[in-house]
């Protein structure tokens, strides 16, 4: 019998690799990405982590993969910057087990610093992408992924989007793949050690694999044709497609299942008998100048939609309106509502302290970014994760500060363990002055209460080491002096600290500590229920 649930698109890709006898998850949390691990790991049999950042967790997926284990890596858009490294060399040396990973991009930025359109990443590291529209092929699709992993000894990404990420439809569920048994690593030098005479050869069976998927491609179902009129006809992929189905349910299309390598010989068809091709994908004209440079002319695409933010069946059928001069507007009032620290955060205090001393603050990514808006306007930078420890050196040095320091560099606990130490021991070793302060409140707050290096527990609630912050200075050459923790809930002490600290000469870590009141609710209801 036939199971069917209803699921989010995150929770069908969980299925998927479930399905498809995967046994090894590994991941950052990253807004829309993830609940993918949190239901992963709830499936029997399976080893789940939440690493310390996306390119560690891309890392210790390549070692599961190489040692035979189907592994799946999940990370948001811009966590893919972070794994660029080893994700370009991981398209040279192959897998073992199947590799999938998840690219949960961001289009109009629901919770991201940009809307970067990680397709591209595709293109440029050569890997495979598939995009499903809804939660079925979410399911779906990650079983073929890791289906086409082991065929074409490739690592295969799932492109998912917020809307997907985040929608329940209807899933069927499968029977498990037997799970194979990683059989352990084998040497093999020639393909995992990418010194140039290696890599060289490698990039030649990156480019034949590359080819063999293209052909296989125009056969495979996920590129799928729905033909009425000959008129004009739709080339688009993703959630797109269901918007488009919905505003012209006879519409003629070809619908993308493999974003990359694409079918060509398919698409060529498909304009052939078309005499109109509109593409309609979000953000960038990827499709598109794919589809151009294959040398066909009866396509249009961004000329018609906007660049930015992610389209919906009314910006489509606006866009594609001839009568531009009407269009629908609703006439609600609806009060904005910008977002903000919780009322009850106990590092509300801090951001008071910074605004009253007037001091440049160089700010990441999470709760506290937040910081920028009033009340409290106390956040003048925010790049991306770890980054402020780095900017705020940055800024110390070229402000030629040396006598008076007004600059501090501002982030949560589980930032601070992503990549924020390498900026620390960076301005360790090149004997910066300036004044970072960790706001921990026990937790990864902004994705969801995830714990991480700094909570003491790992993604199963199993007890595990905690950072102790004046070891960790201490063993970067911080004065014991210079490194202090402070009660989050006590206004004065941190004051006192800052102004003692921005005096010193040296560098200073200063970690103000207090629960999340969030997480800490959650706690005492768990406890109350005696979980
Ligand atoms: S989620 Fe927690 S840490 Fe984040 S702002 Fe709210 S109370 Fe503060």
């Amino acid at each position: 019998m036939t199971t069917k649930q209803l699921l989010s698109g995150n929770e069908a890709i969980a299925r998927g690799a479930y399905e498809a006898g995967a046994t090894v998850g590994t991941g950052y949390p990253g807004t829309p990405s993830t609940e993918i691990l949190e239901n992963f790991v709830r499936y029997p049999d399976v080893y789940c982590e939440w690493s310390v950042n996306e390119k560690v967790a891309l890392e210790v997926a390549i070692g599961a993969s190489l040692a035979g284990a189907r592994t799946l890596v999940t990370m948001k858009h811009v966590g893919v910057n972070v794994a660029a490294d080893p994700l370009f060399t991981l398209s040279y040396i192959g897998i073992k087990g199947g590799l999938v990973i998840v690219s949960a991009d961001d289009p109009d930025m629901h919770s991201s610093q940009n809307e970067q359109d990680n397709r591209h990443y595709a293109l440029a590291a050569k890997i495979p992408m598939l995009e499903p529209a809804d939660s079925q092929e979410a399911k779906e699709f990650t079983k073929l992924a890791f289906k086409l992993s082991e065929k074409y000894d490739t690592p295969v990404f799932i492109r998912s989007v917020t809307r997907l990420a985040h929608t329940n439809s209807i899933v069927s569920h499968s029977k498990p793949t037997n799970r194979p048994l990683p059989q352990g690593f084998e040497r093999n030098i020639k393909k995992y050690v990418m010194i140039p005479a290696f890599a060289r050869l490698r990039h030649l069976e990156v480019e034949k694999r590359l080819a063999l998927i293209a052909k296989e491609s125009n056969e495979l179902s996920i590129n799928q044709t729905e033909i009425n009129d000959k008129k004009t006809g739709f080339i688009t992929s993703g959630v797109n497609y269901h918007y488009l189905k919905e505003i012209y349910p006879e519409a003629t299309i070809l619908k993308l299942g493999m974003i990359y390598p694409l079918p060509v010989e398919k698409i060529k068809k498909f304009c052939k008998i078309m005499k109109r091709v509109i593409i309609v994908e979000d953000l960038d004209p990827f499709l598109e100048t794919l589809i151009k440079a294959m040398g066909i002319t009866n396509v249009q695409g961004k000329k018609l939609f906007p660049l930015t933010g992610e389209l919906n069946p009314d910006i489509i059928r606006g866009s594609l309106s001839t009568n531009k001069s009407s269009p629908v507007s609703i006439n609600i009032d609806i009060p904005n509502r910008p977002p903000a620290l919780c009322p009850g955060c106990p590092h509300r205090q801090v951001f008071n302290v910074l605004k009253k001393l007037k001091l440049t603050v160089s700010g990441d990514i999470g709760c506290y970014t937040l910081g920028v808006l009033p009340p409290f306007s106390a956040m003048d930078t925010c790049i991306d994760m770890g980054a402020s420890i780095g900017v705020a050196q940055g800024i110390e040095i070229a402000s030629n500060r040396k006598k008076k320091n007004t600059v501090v560099a501002v982030l949560g606990d589980s930032t601070f363990a992503h990549s924020g130490i390498t900026g620390l021991l960076n301005a360790a070793y090149n004997g910066r002055h300036s004044l970072i302060i960790v706001l921990d409140n026990g937790t990864t707050a902004m994705t969801g209460m995830q714990p991480n290096p700094s909570s003491g527990e790992t993604i199963s609630g199993n007890p595990t080491i905690q950072i102790d912050y004046h070891k960790l200075g201490e063993s970067m050459g911080l004065d014991q002096d210079n490194i202090r923790e402070v009660n989050a809930y006590k206004e004065d002490e941190i004051e006192k600290n800052i102004t003692k600290l921005l005096t010193s000469e040296k560098l200073s870590l200063l970690v103000i500590k207090g629960l999340c009141v969030i997480f800490k609710t959650r706690r005492i209801k768990q406890l109350k229920k005696g979980k």
